[in-house]
């Protein structure tokens, strides 16, 4: 084999955006919420049922909206699973409320039910389900008990934008919902993000909050005579040129995720045979979910295995990463939320031994064979 260098991650990105942007160039209106915003959200809404869907400038942004949403009282407790992105515990801060990090299941990866009921308290107001890899938490189970408990469900669906829980859309099983078009998302605008709700008074009060706290998409609407100050908010809206960037992805979806999911069986297949020889662990997607293989990961037996693997794979021009250095552990977590002694075994395993494989739709077949040969050489 001639040495290659392939990347982890290539955004899914060409000349084809030209006409997109021309559109809003053309148009003059660089602000968001205009023709080109507006369009992405309707396709957003028709192409995922969704009732409400509204365009944020990030994720982060859009799982803001849904904490401050909550109106925590200090002392307030959000559950959250400690396997994810920073950004899930960062919005709860920001609407005033302490994260509670539970341990994960073993098979999907997602906040573990048991955990919940364990950590429940009579603070507890909210629980954020986190879609990881684009294979969904267990949505049934979780809404059932959150009924039950009087909480909100928030569902963390920046990796989950296009993958189905029972044949339903991830981000609109829960009370509201959030996506992410960051560069390394399986849909793309650089940054941005969208925020999702079944609801009329909940996307009432998101407009608000996403509009600097002011009701002026009431006053667009004509619905009011002038704007003015509501409660607090902030700055949540996607700029045009962006939205232009995102049109064009949405008006590809399907052969985005064809392409995904050709990688996705290509790695399962051929590297069964390392699973039959305990070598690596392969990724479980059970039946009652339909992914949208935003990550293809492998595990390792072991850390070190797992640190060595990543090392000799990136040796031969094979880049690859782990996931993700746990919450709990993290120097913010033990200093300030006082987490040093919590035990989430689960995490903790899968944060050492989780290997991420490149998967993006630019990915050659040839790069998949080159990928595919290392790692039979290197765990022989
Ligand atoms: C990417 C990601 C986010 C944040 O999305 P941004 O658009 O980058 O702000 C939040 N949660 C999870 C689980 C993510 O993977």
């Amino acid at each position: 084999m001639t040495k290659k260098n392939i990347p982890f991650n290539q955004p899914e990105i060409d000349e084809r955006i030209y006409p997109y942007l021309k559109q809003v160039i053309e148009s003059g209106k660089l602000s968001g919420d205009g023709p080109m915003g507006k369009a992405a959200e309707k396709q957003i809404e028709n192409l995922f049922s969704v009732r409400h869907a509204l365009l944020t400038t990030s994720g982060t942004h859009a799982l803001e909206i849904a904490t401050l949403l909550l109106s925590l009282r200090p002392g307030d407790e959000v559950l959250l699973p400690s396997f994810t992105f920073v950004s899930t515990a960062n919005a709860i801060l920001r609407g005033g409320g302490t994260p509670v990090f539970c341990d994960i299941n073993d098979r999907t990866f997602t906040i573990d039910l048991g955990e919940i009921e364990r950590r429940l308290t009579p603070k507890t107001r909210a629980i954020i389900a986190v879609h990881y890899a684009g294979v969904s938490a267990e949505m049934n189970e979780i809404m059932e008990l959150a009924e039950r408990r009087n909480l909100v469900v928030i569902e963390d669906a920046a990796q989950g934008v296009n993958a189905k829980y029972r044949h339903q859309f991830l981000g609109k099983i829960g009370h509201c919902g959030a996506y992410s078009f960051h560069d390394t998302k399986n849909y793309i605008s650089g940054e941005g993000g969208a925020f999702l709700t079944g609801d009329d008074v909940i996307a009432r009060r998101a407009e608000i909050i996403r509009e600097k706290g002011t009701n002026r998409a009431n006053f667009l609407r004509g619905e009011v005579d002038k704007y003015t100050w509501i409660e607090p908010g902030s700055s949540y809206i996607l700029s045009d040129l962006l939205a232009a960037v995102l049109k064009y992805q949405l008006d590809n979806l399907e052969p985005i995720q064809k392409r995904r999911k050709q990688i996705h069986d290509a790695y399962i297949t051929r590297l069964k045979d390392l699973e039959n020889r305990e070598r690596l662990r392969l990724p479980i997607i059970p039946s009652y979910c339909e992914s949208n293989y935003h990550i293809f990961y492998i595990l390792l037996p072991d850390e070190a295995k797992r640190n060595q693997l990543m090392q000799s794979a990136k040796a031969r021009g094979v880049n690859t990463t782990f996931h993700y250095v746990p919450l709990h552990s993290s120097p913010f977590a033990t200093k300030v939320l006082g987490t040093s002694r919590l035990q989430l075994p689960v995490t903790d395993n899968v944060s050492g031994c989780l290997l991420r494989l490149p998967i993006y739709p630019r990915l050659k077949n040839e790069d998949v064979d080159y990928i595919v040969e290392t790692l039979h050489e290197l765990l022989a």
